[in-house]
């Protein structure tokens, strides 16, 4: 599932290939992908209007449209964003076409057919409470902090924490509305950098580990952004190509693996519902009470 550098990656390349551009057209192919507007208003809506800017907010990208609105994209599990520069086959497992007038097109590809699009008003997509409850927006309801903001200080990270203190460290990271865009991989990298055992509790954290944690995060995160992303199963970028930061993983996927600290055996565990991968001696796990 892309997560933060995934969905960063590819808003930075239609940052660069369709600003400016005008939606001379757009056909949905998958009924609940607008859902619970119909794909024909969505599509009117759409029409006519250009692209001001693409970015990221948590693991969305937002295309703003002239006028103040901004199109949504949830890619989910296996969501694609694909720029064509001139027409070309449609992808086997297309979803939706976005058509330009210059005769460019922006393609959704998605396999498991979970990714989602809405159109909002721009003003809902940060922070507006009362904004985000009146549009009923379904796809950016309470998102937290971007990670690479500079709201996202260690001083913000403690406090997390502390409000937190009962929950587990590993799925605090991957609740959206607490810190925005980090999922299970770069959760599982920073946990290892920062030598935190998955299961530890929030308020376990000594000071220390909550500085290492903070550096960690935006450590993985840049990292992934840097290397184009994690390509494990199904993302590619705007080009359709593959991230690298797969093959930079320094627990993710290694079990049996020697830790590439301390060389001692890298070992999976289910936490939270989600696999977790973590060294046997440097991230020591709690003791029971
Ligand atoms: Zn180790």
């Amino acid at each position: 599932m892309p997560e933060l550098p995934e969905v960063e990656t590819i808003a930075r390349q239609l940052q660069k290939y369709i600003v400016g551009k005008t939606v001379s057209g757009f056909r949905s192919e998958w009924h609940r992908l607008t859902e619970p507007e119909p794909a024909e208003l969505f599509g009117a809506r759409l029409a006519g209007r250009r692209i001001e800017a693409v970015r990221r907010r948590g693991k969305f990208v937002v295309l703003d449209l002239e006028g103040g609105d901004a199109l949504i994209v949830s890619l989910r599990m296996t969501g694609q964003l694909l720029f064509h520069p001139a027409d070309v086959a449609a992808h086997p497992h297309r979803r939706a076409r976005i058509a330009f007038a210059d005769g460019t097109a922006l393609e959704f590809a998605d396999i498991r057919k979970f990714g989602r699009m809405a159109i909002v008003e721009g003003h809902t997509l940060d922070g507006d409470e009362h904004a985000r409850r009146r549009t009923g927006d379904p796809l950016h309801s309470h998102l937290g902090v971007e990670p690479l903001s500079r709201r996202f200080t260690v001083r913000w990270l403690r406090e997390l924490l502390q409000r937190r203190a009962r929950a587990t460290i590993k799925p605090l990271l991957l609740d959206q509305t607490a810190i925005a865009g980090v999922g299970n991989i770069y959760a599982i990298e920073a946990l290892w950098r920062a030598k935190i055992h998955p299961l530890r509790t929030a308020g376990s954290l000594r000071e220390d580990e909550v500085e290492r944690l903070h550096e960690a995060l935006v450590w993985a995160l840049r990292k992934g952004i840097r290397l184009g992303g994690a390509s494990r199963r199904d993302y590619v970028d705007a080009k359709g190509e593959q991230g690298r930061m797969q093959r930079e993983f320094q627990v993710y996927g290694r079990a049996g693996e020697p830790c590439p600290r301390c060389g001692s055996e890298i070992v999976r565990t289910v936490v939270g519902g989600r696999g977790t991968f973590h060294c046997r001696r440097c991230q020591r796990a709690p003791r029971r009470s």
